[in-house]
């Protein structure tokens, strides 16, 4: 499979103070994660203890009650959420493609509405994404007619397209057949080698412990800690982290 371009400079981003309560579900209890540019943070923790939802308001589709969110050292808070949504991309575990949209358009739809590229351009550049991803032949199919793996790389060079500073994934792989998972997280790791800012919400510990340069255990709506993967996965600190370990590996 050949490389993903990325042809803009990867910048750091940070979660600052974030407190998010959904009624009387305090769910993000002030939570810091400051993540380097060209670097890849893996998030671990059990299911419920805000994953998602810090993920969400990394990418502003979810709003804070207080704390901000940086990128490259400035807040984003007063920014339009599309124009900042251009400069980070998410995945999720659901791929989220349009059903009634075809591949292309699935990949162009972004780069025509929000860069307001025309046809020709869009479809190029979509069409590179695609070849990218080894998809270039499902281009004129609609996602339904692809497996989960390929619809995940459609997802993918869905985002890639916008040229994103720093990318999201929320357990991109989850929802995947076994067999799916390793061509995702081969395409991953080739985006984190080539120095893309990643923060990756994943059950994958190998990814965890092999790709990430820093790994963030979440419990609770809280960091419980956070170090290089050898640290956190040889010598985890809390009891609360010791126990999630037990349970996963
Ligand atoms: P994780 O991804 O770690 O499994 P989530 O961020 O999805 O955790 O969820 C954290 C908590 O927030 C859970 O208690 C969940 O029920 C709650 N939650 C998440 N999203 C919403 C929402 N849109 N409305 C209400 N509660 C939510
Ligand atoms: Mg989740």
């Amino acid at each position: 499979m050949t490389t993903i371009q990325t042809a803009t400079a990867a910048v750091g981003i940070e979660a600052r103070g974030i407190h998010l309560s959904y009624g009387s579900n305090h769910v993000l209890r002030g939570v810091e994660l400051d993540v380097e540019q060209g670097t890849t943070a893996c998030i671990i923790g059990p299911s419920g203890s805000g994953k998602s939802t810090l993920l969400r308001t990394m990418n502003r589709l979810a709003e804070p009650d207080a704390g901000e969110i940086l990128l490259d050292g400035r807040s984003v808070m007063g920014d339009d959420p599309n124009v900042f949504r251009q400069r980070v991309g998410m995945v999720f575990q659901h791929f989220n493609l349009f059903p009634h949209m075809t591949v292309l358009q699935n990949v162009t739809f972004g780069l025509r509405r929000l860069r307001r590229m025309g046809r020709e351009e869009a479809e190029a550049e979509a069409m590179q994404q695609l070849a990218h991803v080894g998809l270039a032949a499902k281009a004129p199919f609609r996602p339904s007619a692809l497996s989960g793996g390929q619809q995940q790389r459609v997802a993918l060079a869905r985002a890639l397209a916008m040229r994103p500073q720093v990318m999201l994934f929320d357990e991109v792989t989850s929802a995947l057949d076994p067999e799916l998972v390793k061509g995702i997280l081969r395409l991953m790791a080739e985006l984190s080698s080539e120095g893309m800012t990643m923060v990756v919400v994943t059950h994958e510990m190998g990814f965890a412990r092999n790709v990430a340069d820093q790994v963030t255990f979440m419990d609770a709506g809280v960091v419980v800690e956070t170090g290089a993967p050898e640290r956190i996965f040889d010598d985890p600190q809390s009891a609360r982290l010791r126990r999630f370990l037990d349970q996963v590996l």
